[in-house]
């Protein structure tokens, strides 16, 4: 059961600042269908996208904190995301 504590405290605000990696954001120009293709699809042309684009670490940061399950973020597909978030807490 949610309290009025925890929607105060829980997701923490973030300054406007974390978001500031979007605006460089090359992915903008692509389309969705590109970074979150079909399963099955490759994602190596929006891998190499993000390994062009100035927010990549910002962007994989992001994704790692909102547990962004779907897609290509800062240059990984959910699978890499998910076995980097294993290593982490290993
Ligand atoms: S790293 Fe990739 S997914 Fe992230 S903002 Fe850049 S182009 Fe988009």
């Amino acid at each position: 059961m949610q309290t009025d504590t925890d929607v105060l405290t829980f997701p923490a605000p973030r300054p406007a600042a974390d978001l500031a990696w979007r605006e460089d954001a090359l992915c903008a120009q692509a389309g969705p269908e590109f970074f979150f293709p079909a399963p099955g699809s490759s994602t190596r042309e929006a891998k190499q996208l993000c390994g062009a684009c100035e927010g990549r670490v910002a962007c994989l940061e992001y994704a790692l904190a909102h547990d962004e399950r779907f897609g290509v973020w800062g240059g990984l597909s959910e699978k890499e995301r998910l076995r980097l978030r294993r290593t982490q807490r290993s």
